[in-house]
């Protein structure tokens, strides 16, 4: 393993507008690189321009904590809602083993902690309960999330595709003591790998064990494979475990720069979702509310209608919210000195402006509501 410490320039990404798959509106990586090795891994496709070998070359940024005091200086002096602020990752994992011997990801949170900013996590590793303390603490003072990733909750499959990280009944152990702690958490299904993870049985397993550890959603993704590294060593994993597969991978990926599957494959997974979902009351999003005090209303008004656009996607309903949530989210000026021209913006019409209009009032919506608990 070679370890590159490097002082970077800055540590928060602040995204264009509020993500509304993970409620965050900065995200950080500490390390780029990542040794946790899963074969399907996007962050080493080279359009993310990670130098080296993706998983056994890390760059460790060293003075990370002293940048972000710095930044949140920024953001308080703005007097801004920071929405979550995300360890998510995208070119690792914060949680990956050399975190155990830096400690710069529980430096990052004790500064959180001490200066009443909220946080998300998405990780793979069960060192994430070493820090259970601090998100406790993060989680009574403002706001703390964590999310797991799996493939799947089975063993087996998951030591072919994600050899470097404990498996999954770990990971599980790990959510349920989070879930004692008080924190809210949840399954990121993220990515489904075609024809091995993506069946019914397969997922039906991902919600009875998010059900026995009342977890607060499951959200979830197909898997994208783009040229370069990442499909090569993913087609090699299923050459070598999976070889009658290859012909069927043939049909659903074919030649793109995105790397996308058809929207045929991608939309065959929202029937399963749909029906379990509604099975076992488990939400496909991360339910907005208990996090939407770290948002303006503007951005309040502009994640509830995209959940309701994604919602209705997923049912293979149009929808023209996502649409009305982007143009919303060009806004200068507070939405209230809107509230009597909203149809004016694009996209609005007349439901959506009624939608909108009990959100200014309430900071709820009913439709959301309902489609959220999917009934
Ligand atoms: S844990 Fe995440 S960043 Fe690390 S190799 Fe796996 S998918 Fe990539």
């Amino acid at each position: 393993m070679i370890i590159r410490e490097i002082e970077s320039k800055t540590i928060l990404r602040k995204q264009k507008k509020p993500d509304s798959w993970f409620l965050t509106k900065y995200g950080m990586n500490i390390y780029r690189g990542c040794s946790h090795n899963c074969v399907y891994c996007d962050g080493q496709t080279e359009k993310y321009q990670v130098m080296g070998d993706f998983e056994t070359e890390i760059e460790v940024k060293i003075n990370a904590p002293l940048l972000l005091e710095k930044e949140l200086d920024k953001i308080e002096k703005n007097r801004e809602k920071p929405g979550l602020i995300g360890l998510i990752g995208g070119v690792s994992d914060a949680y990956q083993p050399i975190e155990a011997e830096y400690k710069i990801t529980r430096k990052i949170l004790s500064i959180l902690a001490e200066r009443n900013f909220p946080v998300m996590l998405l990780t793979k590793s069960v060192l994430v309960e070493r820090d259970i303390d601090l998100l406790k603490l993060i989680n009574e003072k403002s706001n703390a999330l964590v999310g797991m990733s799996f493939s799947s909750v089975d063993d087996a499959i998951s030591r072919i595709f994600e050899p470097g990280v404990a498996l999954p009944s770990s990971r599980l152990q790990t959510l349920a003591k989070m879930k004692q702690a008080g924190i809210r958490c949840g399954v990121f299904l993220m990515p489904l790998i075609p024809f091995v993870t993506d069946q019914w049985q397969r997922i039906k397993e991902v919600f009875q064990a998010a059900a026995r550890l009342s977890l607060d959603f499951i959200v979830f993704g197909g898997l994208t494979l783009n040229p370069g590294r990442q499909s090569e060593k993913f087609f090699s994993v299923i050459d070598t475990h999976f070889p009658e597969l290859a012909a069927e991978y043939a049909m659903i990926y074919k030649p793109n720069k995105w790397g996308n599957a058809t929207d045929q494959y991608y939309q065959s997974l929202s029937e399963p979702m749909l029906e379990l979902s509604r099975l076992y009351k488990i939400p496909l999003r991360i339910p907005f509310y208990s996090f939407d005090r770290q948002f303006t209303l503007n951005e309040k008004v502009i994640i509830i209608l995209e959940h309701i656009d994604y919602l209705l996607k997923l049912k293979n309903q149009r929808s023209l919210y996502g649409f009305a949530a982007y143009n919303l989210s060009k806004l200068k000026e507070p939405i209230e000195q809107h509230q009597f021209f909203l149809q004016s913006v694009k996209g609005i019409g007349k439901v959506t402006e009624k939608i909108i209009q009990e959100i200014i009032r309430t900071g709820r919506s009913n439709y959301y509501n309902q489609l959220l608990s999917n009934r």
